[in-house]
């Protein structure tokens, strides 16, 4: 990062050099921030690899062209290094806890998480269950095996607070246990989080929904001439066609996307500004006193509402949804109770890890989608995955 750009930062922005710090002591790095030092491990981490084969809503055989987690991950880190600038927010934090944010998914999109929990309440009912944003934490600071002397990444608080964006209040009770004063504490005390975390949340929504459009279009799931009935995007359909009255096709939904996003984006610089200059703060902990400050405008969010809606009733539940979720969690649900009685069945990493069906999550949750199948006919058979039909989706 430049010079300019730290110290063009806002006072009340995440400083590396102030940072609560890694779980392990360790020197810091010359010539790299803590945040770019985050950075790194989480590019190098394998977690972060898998997300190329693991599922947004697509499922991740079913086209090239489709986001996978890879690519929304990095379409947020854009956004929120969009978002950062404009703001004086810290550039290189955002970037990274974006590049983290879904390392804890599992294959097959939230129809793999939730039948994960299941499996879990399942065969613990006394546990916290299975929760994805949870579970990203769990990878960085538990089960990336990259550091001699620690588990996990050994990231710095800032970040894994980023990365822990929702907590269920039974879940954060847990990790402040292992924790006392941690980044689930917020949760607890209902505290806000950095504006880079905050930035990030948001960054993560107008991502997908900008590309769950753009998926869900070419995937001959939505309906542009239903999309015409939001407001938001009609009114961006009229305008690209006034400025360009022959476009059509996907350019013309492109361009309809794109002026979307950017005025989401320039709303959510706006209003967010607004706030900060209202509440005044002076650091970071004023931050986490205040209120949300990086929010959308009430008429932006109530679009954001119709949208994801629209959504909702057309894409994620579609009705050739319901065949491939019915698939997606046999396999997830096949391959947990597989494991749990015969888990040397997992690699020696996983197999030596107690409880077994804590060791089973944490295996079957780092999967990718194509390799869930291929264990799935390995240990069960029946090629169930051939039943997958073409072109279907998963949430
Ligand atoms: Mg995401």
């Amino acid at each position: 990062m430049s010079e300019s750009h730290v110290s063009g930062l806002a006072p009340y922005a995440s400083r590396p050099e102030r940072s609560r710090g890694r779980r392990h002591a360790e020197p810091e790095a010359a010539g790299e921030s803590a945040f770019q030092r985050d950075r790194d491990r989480v590019i190098h981490s394998t977690g972060f690899r898998r997300l190329a084969y693991k599922t947004q809503v697509f499922l991740n055989h079913e086209g090239d062209l489709f986001r996978t987690r890879m690519t929304h991950s990095l379409e947020v880190a854009q956004l929120a290094r969009r978002l950062a600038r404009a703001l004086r927010l810290h550039e290189d934090l955002c970037e990274t806890i974006a590049l983290a944010h879904d390392l804890g998914h599992t294959p097959f999109g939230h129809t793999g998480q939730h039948a994960l929990d299941d499996c879990v309440r399942g065969v613990a009912p006394d546990s916290v269950g299975f929760e994805h944003n949870a579970q990203s934490l769990r990878v960085v600071d538990h089960l990336e095996e990259c550091g001699l002397a620690f588990d996990g990444l050994n990231l710095s608080f800032e970040t894994r607070e980023g990365i822990l964006k929702h907590c269920s209040h039974r879940h954060a009770l847990a990790l402040v246990a292992q924790e006392p004063g941690g980044v689930a504490e917020r949760f607890l005390r209902r505290t806000q989080p950095s504006l880079e975390a905050q930035l990030c949340n948001l960054a993560d929504e107008l991502a997908y929904n900008a590309h769950d459009i753009d998926d869900g279009m070419r995937a001959g799931l939505l309906s542009y001439e239903a999309l015409r009935e939001l407001p938001l995007f009609e009114r961006f359909h009229r305008e690209v066609l006034a400025q360009h009255p022959t476009a059509q096709g996907k350019r013309l939904l492109g361009a309809v996307i794109d002026r979307m996003l950017s005025q989401q984006v320039d709303d959510l610089i706006a209003q967010s500004t607004a706030r900060i200059a209202a509440h005044c703060p002076q650091d970071c902990d004023d931050i986490a006193q205040a209120p949300a400050l990086i929010a959308c405008g009430d008429e932006g969010a109530a679009a954001v509402l119709q949208l994801k809606a629209h959504l909702r009733q057309h894409l994620y539940q579609h009705p050739r949804v319901a065949a491939a979720n019915d698939v997606v969690r046999q396999v997830v649900r096949e391959l947990f109770e597989a494991y749990l009685h015969a888990p040397a069945q997992m690699p020696t990493s996983h197999a030596v890890r107690l409880p077994v069906w804590a060791a089973v999550t944490d295996y079957i949750a780092g999967m990718t989608d194509r390799y869930a199948l291929r264990e799935h006919e390995r240990l069960i058979g029946g090629q169930l995955a051939r039943q997958l039909p073409s072109q279907l989706l998963s949430f």
